[in-house]
């Protein structure tokens, strides 16, 4: 109980004497808004390796059931772009579910799902692979939804389409689609000169950004970086053709600017974790924004470790009594 009454006291004092120091201007505190980013890719009806990127249906329905259950609405990134350049109104809880590669499971599981429940997702495809079932190598790959699949899906509002590049989902050499000599994703390879890179770079993004306006009627706003990788002399080139990049950088942002819509950290769903759990380790409560300054100065002062040691304790304590909630 001393320990829970100096811990209290310390709080309080620190954050009287740092309030002031810490706060920041009033229009950027103002409006800020915690979207988590899920990233999911395939989906499968069968049981699946536990850590890894596939997930079964049951765990869909059970992330989706979750999400609902806990007030969740599903935005898509059209929706936040909205918001952070024009203040359009959001849900009280909005979440954005993304998957990443356009795979067929997509379409047969994961729309009609999402669909029953009035949700929604973003999709991002590799633009070479849209309906395809073997890679450039005549080497079989997990099958993809077609054009025709991803415009039923637009057109009924449940499903944006975002772009995941045309072809360089790849890990360098020679890339799985059209056979050209590409680097690890969107990254300049060695040998590349910046403007060849540039070249390389601006060619395929707009293929991207043309085939997908063609096929679905609607420009794509978003890439999601293949493997999460990129640099800064690749922003110089993504930043110019979309309003908006994904990584796959664990983290939930506060949205408040334009620049917070790039490089959008994203929380990768698995079939061995809870979604709910996973939101609950990032997510920073927006009614609460003094709370992020007193972390920060614990963070300053170097005392944030033997405060956490202390809070350990009161909580394994509360534990052994019974009382944690
Ligand atoms: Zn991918």
């Amino acid at each position: 109980m001393k320990t829970l009454g100096l811990l209290m006291m310390l709080s309080i004092s620190i954050f009287c004497c740092s309030s002031a120091a810490l706060q920041a201007p009033e229009s950027e505190l103002q409006g800020a808004v915690s979207v988590p980013v899920l990233g999911f890719h395939n989906i499968e009806d069968v049981p699946v390796s536990p850590s890894g990127s596939t997930i079964t249906l049951k765990r869909f329905c059970m992330d989706l059931d979750a999400l609902e259950n806990t007030g969740y609405t599903a935005i898509q990134f059209k929706d936040l772009e909205n918001w952070v350049h024009r203040r359009t109104a959001l849900p009280a809880k909005p979440i954005l579910i993304t998957f990443d590669d356009g795979y067929v499971s997509n379409y047969v599981m994961a729309y009609p799902e999402l669909k029953r429940r009035g949700m929604k997702a973003s999709i991002s495809v590799i633009g070479w692979s849209v309906g395809q079932s073997f890679n450039s190598k005549g080497k079989p790959i997990i099958p993809h939804f077609s054009w025709d699949q991803a415009r039923e899906m637009s057109d009924s509002g449940v499903v944006e389409i975002q772009s995941h590049t045309y072809d360089l989902h790849n890990v360098g050499g020679l890339s799985l689609g059209t056979r050209q000599r590409v680097g690890y994703g969107v990254q300049r390879m060695r040998t590349e000169t910046l403007e060849a890179y540039s070249k390389r770079l601006n060619a395929d993004l707009r293929q991207s950004i043309e085939d997908i306006e063609a096929h679905v009627g609607n420009a794509p706003q978003a890439l999601a970086y293949p493997f999460g990788a990129y640099r800064n002399d690749t922003k110089a080139i993504t930043h110019q053709l979309f309003k908006g990049t994904f990584t796959i950088t664990p983290g939930v942002r506060a949205f408040s600017s334009e620049q917070d819509l790039y490089e959008i950290p994203r929380i990768l769903v698995r079939d061995n974790t809870s979604v709910l759990a996973e939101i609950r380790k990032y997510m920073v409560d927006d009614n609460l924004p003094w709370m992020q300054g007193v972390v920060q100065l614990l963070g300053l002062l170097g005392i944030g470790e033997a405060l956490w040691f202390l809070t350990n304790d009161i909580r394994k304590s509360r534990f052994l009594n019974g009382s944690e909630q």
